[in-house]
C-alpha cells in the first residue's frame, strides 16, 4: 500500500501526557490516538494489528470448537441483581437510570450468556458447550495511565463454557490453557501461567496468564528452574513450592485469566440441564478473558526500542516498509513499484515526498519488520534490514520480493 493514502499521523516527539511506553510510541507512531483518559481511537496501522491478533485469537478458539457470538454491551441492572454484582461492580461499572430502568455497560458477560443459555433449556446432548466473543468493554478505570493496556473501553475477547459435571468442565478448562499458550506463543510472548485469587469469586478458582514486563503492574513469582509461577498477591515464597529451587519476584503484565465457577452460576441463576434421566441438573460453568487491545500494548511494551516500535511477524501491519532515497532512475522506479505491485497487502511504500532522515526515523518508529531501501546510491540492488536485530542485507531486487514471500 502506498503510504501517502494511508492516514499515519506520525509526530516529532511523544506525546506530553503519556507516561507508558506503549501509549507513548503507538502515539507518536501514529497507531492509536487518545480521546481523553484510557480511551483511544485505533488509526489504520493500530487497527491493521489489532486485528491481526483478533484473528489469531478466533483461529485458535475456532480450532478447539468454540463458536463465535456477539452480546449486547448495554444490560439491564436485573440480571446483574440476580448475582449481586450490580452492587459489587458499582465503583468499575457504568451504570445510569435510562427512564424507569437502570442499565449498565458491561465489562464482562457472564450474567447475559448464563440467562441466554438457561432460556434455550439445553438438554445433556447439547453440552458441552463453548461460546466467544471479541467485544469492546468498558471499566471505570481510576488509574487509566498505562496507554492501551489499562483502558476504560477496551477489546476483551470472553469465552464462556457450559458442562453437565465438573470432569468435563476440568479437562475443558485445562485445554483452554492450552489454547491459550498457542495463541500467546504465535504473538511472540512468552507467558507463565499462574494460579490467582478469583477477583470478586476469591474463594473459586482462577488462573492467569503473565507476561514478563518492567511495565506490568503485577508481580509474579517465577522459578529460576522449573515453570512454577504464581501471583505474589497470593504470598511470597522465597523457594519454589514445586522444585525448592531459588524463585524470583518478576513484574508482569496479566494478558488473560481464565475462572472455573463450578456450578455458581448453575445454582445461582438457576442455569440448568436436563440429564439423560429426564431430571434437571445444575450446569458447570467456566469463563475465560484475553485483553485483545492490551495485548497490543503489551506486545508495543516487550519489543518496543530507543527508536520506536518492533512488531513480531506474526501481528505486523505490514511485513515491510520499502523506502525510496534520493533521485531514482526509471528502473529503479520501477523496482520499488514492482514490491508494491507484487505484495500490494503487506508492503507499505513510503512514496512520500520527504528527506530521507525523515524517511529513515518514521520507518524505525512504525517498526515494520523489514525495511527495503530503493536508492539511487544501490544501482540495482536493494538493501534489506531486520528491524529487531538491525542486521542488514544488500540483495537484488528480485532476491528481496523472492525473500518477502517466504516470511
Ligand atoms: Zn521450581
Amino acid at each position: 500500500m502506498l503510504q501517502s493514502k494511508l492516514f499515519i499521523p506520525t509526530q516529532a516527539k511523544p506525546p506530553a501526557d503519556e507516561v507508558s511506553k506503549n501509549g507513548k510510541l503507538l502515539q507518536q507512531a501514529g497507531f492509536v490516538d487518545k480521546l481523553h483518559a484510557g480511551v483511544y481511537s485505533w488509526l489504520p496501522l493500530g487497527l491493521r494489528v489489532l486485528n491481526r491478533v483478533a484473528t489469531i485469537i478466533r483461529e485458535e478458539h475456532n480450532a478447539f470448537g468454540a463458536s463465535e457470538v456477539l452480546m449486547p454491551a448495554l444490560q439491564p441492572k436485573v440480571l446483574w441483581d440476580e448475582t449481586g454484582r450490580w452492587g459489587t461492580l458499582k465503583e468499575v461499572m457504568y451504570q445510569w437510570q435510562d427512564g424507569d430502568k437502570h442499565v449498565g455497560l458491561a465489562s464482562t458477560h457472564e450474567e447475559v450468556i448464563v440467562d441466554l443459555i438457561r432460556r434455550s433449556q439445553p438438554t445433556y446432548r447439547d453440552l458441552p458447550k463453548g461460546l466467544y466473543q471479541i467485544q469492546w468493554k468498558f471499566r471505570n478505570e481510576p488509574r487509566a495511565k498505562s496507554g492501551v493496556m489499562r483502558g476504560r473501553e477496551f477489546l476483551m475477547k470472553d469465552l464462556y463454557s457450559f458442562h453437565a459435571n465438573v470432569a468435563d468442565l476440568d479437562a475443558y478448562y485445562s485445554g483452554i490453557h492450552g489454547v491459550y499458550q498457542k495463541i500467546f506463543n504465535r504473538l511472540g510472548l512468552e507467558s507463565h501461567i499462574t494460579e490467582a485469587s478469583g477477583g470478586t469469586f476469591t474463594k473459586r478458582h482462577s488462573h492467569e496468564f503473565q507476561v514478563l514486563s518492567d511495565a506490568g503492574e503485577d508481580r509474579v513469582l517465577v522459578c529460576t528452574e522449573c515453570d512454577y509461577a504464581q501471583n505474589v498477591e497470593l504470598g511470597t515464597p522465597e523457594k519454589c513450592p514445586q522444585c525448592g529451587k531459588a524463585a524470583a519476584i518478576k513484574k508482569s503484565i496479566e494478558v488473560g485469566n481464565t475462572f472455573n465457577f463450578g456450578d455458581y452460576y448453575g445454582q445461582t441463576m438457576g442455569c440448568t440441564y436436563t440429564d439423560d434421566k429426564g431430571v434437571r441438573q445444575p450446569l458447570y460453568v467456566a469463563s475465560y478473558g484475553i485483553g485483545v487491545s492490551r495485548l497490543v500494548g503489551t506486545i508495543a511494551e516487550v519489543f518496543g526500542d530507543e527508536r520506536g516500535l518492533v512488531w513480531p511477524i506474526a501481528v505486523a501491519p505490514f511485513k515491510a516498509h520499502v523506502l525510496t532515497i534520493g533521485k531514482l532512475d526509471d528502473e529503479q522506479k520501477k523496482q520499488a513499484q514492482q514490491f508494491e505491485k507484487v505484495l500490494s497487502e503487506t508492503i507499505l511504500l513510503d512514496d512520500r515526498d520527504l528527506s530521507p532522515g525523515h524517511k529513515f526515523t518514521d520507518a524505525d518508529l512504525i517498526g515494520l519488520p523489514y525495511r527495503i531501501v530503493v536508492s539511487a546510491r544501490q544501482g540495482k540492488n536493494v538493501e534489506v534490514t531486520t528491524r529487531s536485530s538491525g542486521e542488514q542485507k544488500i540483495m537484488t531486487s528480485a532476491d528481496a520480493l523472492k525473500f518477502l514471500q517466504t516470511v
